[in-house]
This record gives C-alpha cells, sequence and structure tokens, in this order.
C-alpha cells in the first residue's frame, strides 16, 4: 500500500452530485456552444511562491487539459500577476497608506518577478499538457477600457453594493493612488467620489507626503485604479466580454469559496451585466496543522512565538527552491499529485493539510502511472460528423496530437466517444504513433480515418486545426472498434 492507495475522500455536496470535477463546467457549455475556454487565475505578487500557489497555478493547467480532452475544444490558461499587491505600508496620523508592487518596481520590476518566481513552472506545465498561457498584470487590466467603464458602472450603484463589498462599514475600498509618489490611502480613509456623469468620475483622496489631491477615471484614461480584492473581482467578472464564443472560467483557491457569496450579491444589486458573469473552479485549499490556511505570514509568526507545529511543516512547501531533488521532479510530484485530485471530483473539492499533500508527493507511486480512475472510459468529445463515421462503424482510426493524456491511452482502454447528447463506446485495438500528419495519411489507411475525404482533403482539413506547434507534439491514431455498452 503506499499513500496514494490510502488516500480517502468523503462524499460532499458537490462531488456526489457530479461524475468528474469539470462536470461544473457542462451546464454553461451547452447554454453557450462555446468554442473555447479561457481560464484565468490570478495570483497576489508577495515574493517567493509557496506550494498552495503552485498548485492553484499547476491546477489551472490540469484543468484546461482535462477540459480541452473531455469536451473536445480549445483550452487556454490566462496568468494574471496581481501587482497592485502591496510591497509597503506605513502609517501616518492614525491613517494607514500603501505602496504597490507596480509603483514600487514599475513594469520592468513586475516582469522580472514574474520571470523570476513564475514562468519557470508556467512553461513546464505548458509542457506537459499542451495547453498554451498567457501573462497579464492587474496594471494591464485596470488600464482597458472595458475595465474602467465596467468600474464606472458600479459607481452608479455604489449605495446598493458598498455593503456588499464592506459589509462592516459600507465603505468600499477604491483606491486612487497619489499622482505624484504612487502611495494610496489603504482603507480609502479621505477618498471621495466628486464627480460622476456619462464621461467619467472625479475623487479627491489624500497623500500622507503631498497632501489632498484630485484624480479622474475616464473609460480611456485618466488616473490609476487600485481595487481592493472584492470589488476588483466584481469589475473584472462583469467585464469579461463574450466575444469569439470564449467561456471565461475563474480558478480560485478553495478559500474564495467563502467570499464569493458577497461578490455574487454586488453582482445581483448591480443587476444584469451584457454576459454572464464567468463560471469559478474553486481548487482544494492547503492548511496547516492546526487546519488554517497555508500561509507564509503565519507559519512565520508561529515560528517567532515557538509554536512546536511550525518543525512539522517541511521547508519546500514553503520555500519549493530548497525541494529535495531537481526541478523537473517537483514538476512532476506537483503534477502527479494534481492528477489524483482530478481524478474523483471527492479528491477534488476538498481540503489537504501540509502533512498529507506533503506524503502525496513524496510517495513512490505517481498519480500518472496508476491505472485508469475506476476503470471508467474516457469521454472524447467529438464533431457530429466524425460522430456518426465512428457510430455506423466506418470510421475506425481516430486521430489526436499527441498531448500527454492522449499519450497515456493504451490499448485495450475504453474510448467512449460523445456528442451532444449521444454516446459511442470503442475499444483501442492498436496505437499508431507518428512525427507528422503527412507521415501519419502515408501509413494509415485515409478510408479508415474519414471515408468520404481523400488523403490530401484530410491533410489540409486537420492542418487547418492543429496549428505546427501542436503538430510538433506528435500524432497519435487509435485503431477502434465498437463494444456494446452493456459488455
Ligand atoms: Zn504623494
Amino acid at each position: 500500500m503506499n499513500a496514494v492507495d490510502l488516500l480517502r475522500s468523503p462524499n460532499t455536496v458537490l462531488a456526489n452530485a457530479v461524475d468528474d470535477a469539470l462536470d461544473v463546467l457542462r451546464p454553461r457549455l451547452l447554454e453557450t456552444g462555446a468554442e473555447r475556454i479561457e481560464f484565468t487565475v490570478g495570483t497576489q505578487l508577495n515574493g517567493r511562491p509557496h506550494i498552495g500557489t503552485h498548485l492553484v497555478q499547476s491546477l489551472s493547467f490540469l484543468v484546461a487539459e482535462r477540459a480541452r480532452d473531455e469536451f473536445g475544444i480549445e483550452t487556454v490558461v490566462d496568468f494574471v500577476a496581481l501587482d497592485n499587491a502591496p510591497a509597503e505600508t506605513i502609517t501616518r496620523d492614525g491613517r494607514k497608506y500603501q505602496l504597490s508592487y507596480h509603483h514600487q518596481r514599475g513594469a520592468h520590476g513586475i516582469r522580472a518577478l514574474v520571470a523570476e518566481h513564475y514562468s519557470p513552472l508556467l512553461k513546464a506545465m505548458t509542457r506537459r499538457t499542451g495547453v498554451e498561457f498567457r501573462v497579464g498584470t492587474y496594471t494591464g487590466q485596470q488600464a482597458g477600457p472595458e475595465f474602467r467603464a465596467e468600474f464606472l458602472r458600479t459607481l452608479e450603484h455604489l449605495d446598493e453594493i458598498r455593503f456588499w463589498l464592506a459589509p462592516a462599514r459600507g465603505i468600499a475600498h477604491i483606491r486612487l493612488p497619489c499622482p505624484v509618489c504612487g502611495w494610496a490611502e489603504k482603507h480609502a480613509d479621505h477618498t471621495r467620489l466628486l464627480e460622476l456623469d456619462g464621461s467619467g468620475a472625479l475623487f479627491e483622496a489624500r497623500c500622507h507626503a503631498h497632501g489632498r489631491y484630485e484624480t479622474d477615471v475616464t473609460p480611456l484614461g485618466g488616473g490609476y485604479l487600485d481595487l481592493a480584492t472584492l470589488c476588483r473581482n466584481v469589475v473584472k467578472e462583469r467585464s469579461c466580454r463574450p466575444e469569439d464564443s470564449t467561456l471565461h472560467v475563474m480558478v480560485k483557491g478553495g478559500d474564495w469559496a467563502f467570499g464569493c457569496q458577497l461578490v455574487d450579491g454586488a453582482h445581483a444589486a448591480i443587476g444584469t451585466s451584457a454576459a454572464p458573469v464567468p463560471l469559478r473552479i474553486f481548487t482544494p485549499q492547503i492548511l496547516g496543522s492546526d487546519g488554517g490556511k497555508l500561509s507564509k505570514s503565519l507559519l512565520n509568526a508561529t515560528a517567532d512565538a515557538g509554536d512546536p507545529s511550525r518543525g512539522s511543516t517541511a521547508e519546500w512547501l514553503l520555500n519549493p527552491a530548497v525541494w529535495p531533488g531537481t526541478q523537473a521532479d517537483y514538476v512532476e510530484a506537483l503534477t502527479g499529485v494534481g492528477e489524483l485530485m482530478l481524478s474523483d471530483p471527492r479528491h477534488f473539492y476538498r481540503s489537504y493539510t501540509t502533512t498529507a499533500l506533503e506524503t502525496l508527493m513524496t510517495s513512490r507511486r505517481p498519480a500518472r502511472n496508476q491505472p485508469q480512475a475506476h476503470g471508467r472510459p474516457r469521454s472524447i468529445q467529438i464533431y457530429k460528423q466524425y460522430f456518426d463515421l465512428i457510430a455506423d462503424g466506418s470510421k475506425t482510426v481516430e486521430v489526436r496530437v499527441a498531448y500527454d493524456s492522449m499519450k497515456r491511452v493504451k490499448a485495450g482502454d475504453l474510448l467512449n466517444f460523445t456528442c451532444r447528447g449521444e454516446e459511442c463506446l470503442t475499444r483501442v485495438k492498436r496505437i499508431g504513433r507518428y512525427r507528422t500528419f503527412k507521415e501519419m495519411f502515408g501509413t494509415e489507411d485515409v478510408k479508415a480515418v474519414n471515408p468520404n475525404a481523400t488523403a490530401a482533403e484530410q491533410l489540409r482539413a486537420v492542418q487547418a486545426i492543429f496549428p505546427p506547434h501542436k503538430e510538433a507534439l506528435g500524432v497519435l491514431t487509435f485503431e477502434i472498434e465498437r463494444v456494446d455498452a452493456d459488455e
């Protein structure tokens, strides 16, 4: 028995309602007919990331990979560095002021931070899953006309939403940094909305060094707009536009499940937005020994207080740079745990202590060498014209790009092709591996791939779907035979 075999996860409300963790995406996919999913993962800049941050980021790629393979549509990861996080704070006359990472480091400094602390894992996950990613910043987001226009719309409803955004005092923390030095009032104590009309908003605020100042916000310009977490999420979620039939999904740490009630309250108070607000996927929370969320500041505080539980947390959980192995091993272990979590909704919609995570990550046998979860057939969504050909037995060879998830398919595995509620269960008889589509069509029986098109027509069609950098991953063919569902 190893740790992976010993993992037991009780049922929960959400896990009980689904077969797969990603089934939560299906209602919206059916409703919108989206052709692409963008998974957004935001990370608060705060020095070196710990295991909790790395887990959310790697899970974003694994979720995107699984969604691509399950639903048969393009998926991408959108990584947002939240560079409005406070880098420094000071107190003057009883008021707190803060300087964001953006204002402290500048755009060049933020790029350097991302390159040092985040890019290596993101690139490794792309190599692993074939899912591409894009890097953005909060600073870029707040400068966008859609974000700013949506913010101005929320101001029109400030009275209705202010207690949703700040249930205790009703003062939403909208920070407009000083145009001279970039410092802003942390709690917006002296920040006032002076004017609001069709063209924009005018605020007054106070700087600890430069006194009172005014700053405006318009859709196309004006001052830097630093919104506190809840307000930022309300504006960001509402400013996702449904253009190019993309479904937006926010990937968030599990502690957000408690906070989203307030975001939803604000959405409801503002009223219907231009598009349905994005879906959210909450990833497992990583908890310290007493059940509190893993955080550096908490652990440092307990260490200072001489708390003995500090000693039980492996140093690499807080600082992955001291992981006892190569960087490649670390990514392998992280991926193995992520895939284990995704293999059963009960393993996904739950939390893990640092002790459990340490055991899973250092156990000998990673999840990817495990047999298929539950011995269940793998679902593959496919276009109607190909589905019909498989169902009537005339298409017996299916072609796929060699993503890692597809490379795990073995002869004898069951593949369940699905299309608009119809299913066709097949068994893999043989697997072909090729460097290019051209090589594949030179070897496979073209009529078994598609009896209705020539090799040249099929090559053009498949190359139109998969650009050269995807083809470069390699090409797989599955020779399949139909299986009666009751077999
Ligand atoms: Zn100033």
